[in-house]
């Protein structure tokens, strides 16, 4: 039997989007070839980015909105530099709320100038900072939706006349916002969408071909977008199974239906960390809780044996905490079943009762 999957990523992919992939990669389309055997430029695969392409705009809501989607290589990771090098003329305001950003921080400081406008760095990212001032004349604002290794997510976006970019690696496709609120959105496949190997890019083409600098091919968001997202070779696989898992979640129903059984399995894990004196959250506020990665420990770690004995025993996977939070991390992404997450309410709520 499948395991319950906690992974925060790579991590859960539908069944049925994986049984089709692993088909694909057999007989493509029923050509007797594979898809990783065929030609990127052949019809099929075409088709098969186009798709991919079109199923993300329309899932947020920007079909015919002067946004582009892209499929590239190099992981949210590159992105933190591809952002600035198409974006930074002068000075950027960032707002640091854990790894993530702090990475994407690094990197745009390689390009320009950078303002940090605020940070939870010294609480070690365990709430979202609130009430910062953007300085004015910036050429952009850059925040982190969901902090994939603090369990914090942001409920609310700041207004701002600056362009609003988005890492949305671990929550993108999750909940409804108003996406055309952004400038750029840019998420790694593996944690929501698809396999690793793939980062989707949403933007908006009129901000872009504004820098001075002279930005590298594979660098240039609009060298991409003129190429169909086809500069160079895409990563077939990832793109092909990001398509999937788009189609599979129109099938459920979109965003608004994926986001009512996402509030469900937060709502009854939250629940339960909250009310079973065994464990404890890790993030300060309730409010800044994320709905994607629940961090939590126990409250005294004598019972860390025998909690992880039953985890185990339940055929629970994936839920250690990251090494710089410890404790544990329960990732419900949008493929992960409230099932699992009833399973694992069962397993703390069986520690407390065998105390
Ligand atoms: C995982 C993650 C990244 C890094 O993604 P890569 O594709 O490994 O580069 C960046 N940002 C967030 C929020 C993430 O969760």
């Amino acid at each position: 039997m499948k395991k319950h999957n906690f992974s925060a990523g790579p991590c859960i992919l539908p069944q049925s989007v994986l049984k089709k992939a692993s088909e694909a990669v057999l007989n493509f389309n029923g050509l007797d070839l594979s898809l990783v055997e065929i030609s990127h430029r052949s019809k099929d695969f075409v088709d098969v980015m186009e798709n991919a392409r079109e199923l993300a705009l329309e899932h947020l809501g920007l079909q015919d909105k002067g946004y582009k989607a892209l499929f590239l290589q190099g992981g949210a990771s590159l992105e933190f530099l591809m952002v600035a090098y198409n974006l930074l003329e002068k000075k950027a305001a960032y707002l640091n709320t854990g790894t993530w950003s702090d990475k994407a921080i690094k990197e745009a400081k390689l390009v320009g100038d950078i303002v940090e406008v605020a940070s939870s760095k010294e609480q070690n990212f365990n709430y979202i900072p609130k009430n910062y001032t953007i300085p004015s004349g910036v050429d952009y604002f850059h925040c982190t939706s969901n902090n994939t290794i603090f369990g914090t997510q942001l409920q609310s976006f700041p207004e701002t006349d600056a362009l609003l970019v988005c890492d949305m690696s671990s929550d993108i496709f999750s909940r409804q916002l108003d996406f055309s609120k952004f400038d750029l959105i840019y998420a790694g496949a593996q944690k929501n969408m698809g396999a690793a190997g793939t980062t989707l890019v949403v933007v908006k083409e009129e901000i872009l071909g504004k820098v001075s600098r002279t930005i590298p091919s594979m660098l240039d968001y609009k060298v991409h977008i003129s190429k169909d997202s086809m500069y160079n070779t895409p990563a077939v696989f990832p793109v092909y199974v990001s398509m999937l898992t788009l189609e599979w979640l129109k099938d459920q129903g979109g965003i608004s239906e994926i986001e009512k059984i996402n509030n469900a399995k937060a709502k009854l894990l939250y629940t339960e960390i909250d009310r079973n004196p065994l464990f404890k959250g890790f993030v300060a506020n309730a409010e800044d809780r994320s709905k994607m990665n629940a961090t939590f420990n126990l409250t005294n770690t004598n019972d860390k044996d025998r909690f992880e004995a039953l985890v185990k025993a339940a055929g629970i996977n994936g839920l250690n905490g990251h090494r710089s939070v410890g404790g544990y991390r329960a990732s419900m992404y949008n493929a992960l079943p409230l099932e699992s997450v009833k399973v694992l309410v069962d397993v703390m709520q069986e520690l407390e009762n065998k105390g």
